[in-house]
């Protein structure tokens, strides 16, 4: 069987995720969801989707009625992705939802009830979960090749441009680079160290009051406890290009990526020499492992599901929560 995927939110990434579905064996494009009859026209010109597999945010309910289509993968900005989950979920499809899951952990846990009631699955855009180079990191950490895990170390940013765009605007972002890019760190101390955080702390920096209104960080620094004893510090940033860096030090021995999250190759090194696993493209990849998730009921070395998009929700709360206090945060995953 093939999973037949409708893409909701025909921008930037979706046409990403429409180019990497194209070289899948087991998923493929099968519905389009879109306000803007200009991309359901050129889209399902281009991709070959029938009129009858198209709908607009009004009448996306009745996918319902559509026996060609398993899911919906949500690829719109960050605020829309509660309500349009419990839509999707009400309609019977399952659901793939892009990062972060949604704007803080309340949501996030409705939607994984709502999806558990429509009997759906729920899985996060977390392409770096299916990345060869960081799956062999994950594999020696696990076979002790690394020791006891001691410190990770995760930048993430990118210098953002027109301060116009929704990742700049409190109400459709929910946040600022913490939201978008500083997840990649936090997510990624969870799935290197092994663990989930204890506890958190954090500082925030803001240098451009203007571009960064009230509610959305520029940078936050970050400190996150582990209950092994491990620690790590992270950075997330809008305002610093080419900062992608993971670093994983046990009691023998390193593992680092740079890049380590970005859409091209995934560099690595550890104490034992390079990692240098070939690249596939990151969306064709994940959508071929989801399928199988979804399709099969596949478990994936390090999981995608609703549960974990909810994890990391905690943690940003209890991050923006320990910026404004000042104070360590206890955390509870
Ligand atoms: P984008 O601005 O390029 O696309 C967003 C789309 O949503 C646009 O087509 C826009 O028309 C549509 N939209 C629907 N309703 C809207 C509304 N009310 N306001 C504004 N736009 C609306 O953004 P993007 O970069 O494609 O990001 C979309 C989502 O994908 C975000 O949640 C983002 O975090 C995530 N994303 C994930 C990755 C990844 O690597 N996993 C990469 C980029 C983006």
């Amino acid at each position: 069987p093939v999973l037949r995927v409708a893409l909701m939110g025909l921008g930037g990434y979706a046409t990403l995720v429409a180019r990497g579905l194209e070289s899948c064996q087991r998923a493929r494009l099968a519905g389009l969801i879109s306000g803007t009859p200009e991309k359901i026209r050129s889209w399902s010109e281009k991709y070959g989707i029938a009129g009858k597999n198209c709908y607009n945010y009004e009448n996306f309910d009745q996918i319902r009625d559509n026996k060609d289509i398993d899911a919906v993968y949500v690829i719109t900005p960050n605020a829309l992705h509660h309500e349009q989950v419990l839509r999707i979920a009400k309609a019977g499809k399952h659901v793939i939802c892009e990062k972060p899951m949604a704007l803080n952990a309340r949501e996030g846990q409705e939607m994984i009830e709502a999806c558990r009631r429509a009997k759906v699955k729920l899985l996060v855009g977390y392409r770096m979960h299916f990345e060869a180079n960081t799956l062999e990191i994950v594999r020696m950490r696990q076979a002790g090749e690394l020791g006891k895990i001691r410190f990770f170390q995760g930048l993430s940013g990118f210098r953002i441009g027109d301060p116009g765009q929704w990742r700049l605007s409190k109400q459709l972002a929910g946040g600022g680079a913490l939201m978008d890019i500083g997840i990649y760190a936090i997510n990624g101390s969870r799935y290197m160290v092994g663990e989930d955080p204890v506890w958190v702390a954090a500082q925030e920096t803001k240098t451009d009051p203007q571009k960064f209104k009230a509610g959305v960080d520029e940078t936050i620094q970050f400190q996150l406890g582990f209950p092994g004893g491990a620690v790590a510090s992270c950075l997330s940033t809008y305002s610093m290009n080419n900062l992608d860096r993971f670093f994983l030090n046990g009691d023998k021995g390193f593992a680092e990526l740079q890049p380590a999250t970005g859409y091209g190759p995934i560099k690595g090194r550890t104490n034992k020499g390079e990692l240098a696993l070939p690249h596939v493209m990151h969306q064709a990849r994940q959508m071929e492992e989801m399928a199988g998730i979804i399709l099969e009921n596949k478990k994936p070395l390090i999981p995608v599901d609703g549960e974990e998009g909810l994890k990391d929700l905690k943690i940003i709360d209890a991050i923006y929560q320990a910026v404004q206090s000042g104070k360590k945060v206890s955390l509870k995953l």
